[in-house]
């Protein structure tokens, strides 16, 4: 399955992307074998992350990417994207969703 979400691009989109550590001319070219390795290769998945959580956006980053899959199965978040793989980022949907619905009822309970 190939890969359909967003990649930062400092070239032709302004603010946050600017600054991302994954866009910066050390790691162009790098996308497919860090951020987006197979999963069976661990230790590329695990620099990518490594190297996410020195980027100066992650939290921007982590927040667009979630809001552009949406709700989107595991099987359909692709790469490391502000620090978290498509699996992580889907368990994180997961609980911000149940959070929310307990928010919900704790408030109609009220
Ligand atoms: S958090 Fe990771 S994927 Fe997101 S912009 Fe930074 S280096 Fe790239």
């Amino acid at each position: 399955m190939s890969y359909t979400g967003s990649i930062p691009d400092t070239t032709t989109t302004p603010g946050w992307h600017m600054q991302a550590l994954c866009a910066q001319p050390e790691y162009r070219g790098q996308q497919d074998e860090l951020w987006f390795a197979p999963d069976r290769r661990a230790e590329a998945i695990e620099e990518a992350k490594r190297l996410c959580h020195l980027c100066p956006v992650r939290m921007a980053c982590l927040r667009a990417e979630m809001a552009a899959e949406g709700n989107a199965g595991r099987d359909r978040r692709f790469g490391v994207r502000g620090g978290l793989t498509g699996g992580e980022r889907h368990a994180l949907h997961k609980e911000l969703q149940r959070r929310k619905r307990l928010a919900e009822q704790t408030q109609d309970a009220a």
